[in-house]
């Protein structure tokens, strides 16, 4: 039987914990030598996250790696 396809829409922090938890689950289900369904996460920005994301800093220079982006 070919294995099942799962698409999630979105990489917020909905999408994500979906798709995480949609592939583990299903990996710890599916029977030895049964097909492990694939997921697919689809994103339209160019980074994940949503709007939960941040962005990296110089931390010598600002005592810091990263800056939250607005979250
Ligand atoms: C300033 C700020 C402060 C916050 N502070 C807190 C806090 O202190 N505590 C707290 O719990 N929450 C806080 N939140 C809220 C929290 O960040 C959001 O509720 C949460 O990140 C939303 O996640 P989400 O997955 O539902 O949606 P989003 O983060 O909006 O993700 C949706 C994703 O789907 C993508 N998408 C949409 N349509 C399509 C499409 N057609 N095809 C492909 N991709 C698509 C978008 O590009 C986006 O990446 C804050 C939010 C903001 C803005």
């Amino acid at each position: 039987m070919a294995a099942m396809k799962i698409a999630v829409v979105g990489s917020g922090t909905a999408g994500c914990a979906c798709a995480s938890l949609l592939a583990k689950t299903y990996k710890s289900q599916t029977a030895a030598g049964a097909s492990v369904p694939k997921v697919l996460l689809i994103e339209q920005g160019e980074v994940l996250g949503g709007q939960a994301t941040s962005s990296n800093l110089d931390a010598e220079k600002y005592s810091a790696s990263f800056l939250n982006d607005g979250v």
